[in-house]
């Protein structure tokens, strides 16, 4: 049976698709409002049979050298970009972002594959020789075992693909969990790797909500999970599984300032805050969704802002004709913004771009919500405190680049910042202060490619080790160091015998 037979959401178990035994969450198409699937409430028999079968399949995978686990990946990344238009417009349908951000994401998946391509050299380790007298000294870097991936609901492709390539190219196998919002694109992204050839039990995938996570954070053949989530989630993710002696690194969620002095590039900033605020609907992590203004640069800034924010045509992502922007992932999610905005005004902030009232006759019972900018916001509102996770935009005005700089600060998160200014010295100043672990100069969202760690700070992350890059790989694996004496280098010499 494949997985395209099956109505509800499938399981994939040691190399077998199969129906779950309990289906109850509903997938939207966020563009309609139709349920176009069914998401399994899986639980822990399910999630155990999934560990057990990546137990099993670790000790031949381990054994596989790293050129050939590599091999994998490179079939598999020549797969997704056979496949490229059909996994983005899976993306869009059940994410309802438009076709062109899907495809940014999708890209920014690839070269996650193309990272893990490179794992033999990534697994390199270190020599030295005469550590002492006659003794040498090596570093071997070798997996952990059973590795989890719990993944959020606004990348289906690219977060997913920030973990088990290159957990498995390090030779672990892998228990996937995508989130029961949009389960769909997980399922295509593992019929192509099977296609690729992955062997059985090396990947698998679950589906559910708590009840699983609990079951995947407690069981004991699990080595390490990766989890991208809201920033109370991460934090239970973290807690649970340390508690139960897992390795985990735990991305949450975040609230990242755009700083614009009076001496930016003003078109290009507008172009640039546009794009951060209101790209993907606001639904990312790295969303630039306040704006701290110095001086004059507000009234500099915000006609232009203004004039693009209201130029956003929403709608459905669905269809040939793609709009600027897609709708939010669900009606519930739509009413948790409106009712942010909501309080921002209540505390006396303004809304000077106002969203709320989009209703599209094509399309009247999709999750909408048109570009809505806020101004006025002061640092102890709900709506500078709390991520939104939305198409809304604050103005938050400051005197100098110091208290823009401690308004940024204060912040529970630490994911991004940026500045937008034409002055090397408040470039420095700003990179060197700020609490946050990716910054943009000029740059709208400053998110890191595959290269590169993911490294939010504070409340963004919880662990040691960051997703992608090097640390991801020292994540991945565990390192032995190997300590050698031959005794007698003169007596037993082969070579004079
Ligand atoms: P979420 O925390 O609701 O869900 C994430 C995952 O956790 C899902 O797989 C979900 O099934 C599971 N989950 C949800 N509730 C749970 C519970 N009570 N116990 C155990 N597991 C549970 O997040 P979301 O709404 O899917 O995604 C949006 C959030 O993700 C935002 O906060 C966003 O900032 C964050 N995010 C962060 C990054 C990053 O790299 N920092 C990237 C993307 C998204």
């Amino acid at each position: 049976m494949t997985a395209a037979t099956l109505t509800p959401c499938p399981l994939f178990i040691n190399g077998t698709w199969l129906r779950p035994s309990l289906v109850g969450t509903p997938v939207y198409n966020p563009s309609t409002g139709d349920i176009i699937a069914e998401c399994p409430v899986g639980g822990a028999a399910e999630v155990n049979a999934a560990v057990e079968a990546a137990a099993a399949a670790f000790p031949a995978w381990r054994e596989t050298p790293a050129v050939e686990r590599a091999r994998l990946f490179f079939r598999y990344r020549q797969l997704v970009e056979q496949n490229f238009d059909r996994i983005c417009q899976c993306v869009s349908r059940e994410h309802g972002k438009t076709l062109a951000e899907a495809r940014g994401s999708v890209y920014r998946g690839i070269e996650n594959i193309e990272y893990a391509c490179g794992v033999p050299s990534l697994l390199f380790g270190d020599t030295l020789e005469n550590l002492a007298r006659s003794v040498d000294c090596e570093t071997l870097l070798q997996p952990l075992g059973v590795c989890v991936g719990i993944t959020p609901f606004n990348f289906p492709a690219m977060v997913p693909l920030w973990m088990f390539p290159l957990a498995l190219a390090c030779g672990n196998t892998f228990v996937l969990k995508p989130s029961e919002k949009v389960p769909l694109t997980a399922v295509l992204m593992i019929e192509l790797l099977e296609k690729a050839g992955l062997p059985k039990g090396v990947l698998n995938l679950v589906h559910g909500g708590r009840e699983a996570v609990d079951a995947l954070l407690t069981h004991p053949k699990v080595r390490a999970i990766s989890f991208v989530g809201s920033s109370p989630i991460a934090k239970y993710i973290y807690e649970t599984g340390t508690r139960n002696g897992k390795r985990v690194q735990a991305n949450g969620g975040a609230k990242n300032f755009i700083v614009v002095m009076p001496d930016a590039d003003m078109p290009k900033t507008v172009e640039a805050l546009s794009t951060a605020a209101f790209g993907c609907a606001g639904e990312r992590c790295m969303a630039g969704s306040t704006a701290l203004t110095v001086g004059a640069a507000a009234d500099r800034l915000l006609p232009g802002l203004l004039d693009n924010a209201r130029a956003i045509k929403v709608g459905p992502t669905d269809r040939p004709a793609q709009p600027d922007m897609g709708p939010v992932i669900t009606a519930q999610h739509r009413d948790r913004v409106l009712g942010l905005v909501a309080s921002g005004e209540k505390e006396g902030a303004k809304v000077v771009c106002d969203g709320r009232g989009v209703r599209l006759p094509e399309a009247p019972r999709g999750f909408y919500l048109g570009a809505t900018i806020i101004d006025q916001v002061s640092p102890d509102m709900t709506l500078a405190r709390e991520e939104v996770f939305g198409p809304v935009l604050n103005v938050m005005r400051m005197d100098d680049l110091d208290a823009a700089i401690e308004t940024a600060n204060r912040s529970a998160f630490g994911n991004g910042a940026a500045i937008f200014t034409r002055s090397g010295g408040a470039a420095r100043e700003f990179k060197h202060r700020v609490k946050a672990g990716m910054v943009g100069i000029n740059v709208g969202v400053p998110a890191t490619m595959a290269m590169f760690s993911f490294t939010g700070w504070d409340d963004s992350f919880y662990g040691d080790l960051h997703i992608q890059g090097r640390e991801a790989v020292q994540f991945y694996t565990q390192q032995k160091v190997i300590t050698t004496r031959w005794f007698g280098g003169e007596v037993d010499d082969v070579w004079k015998k």
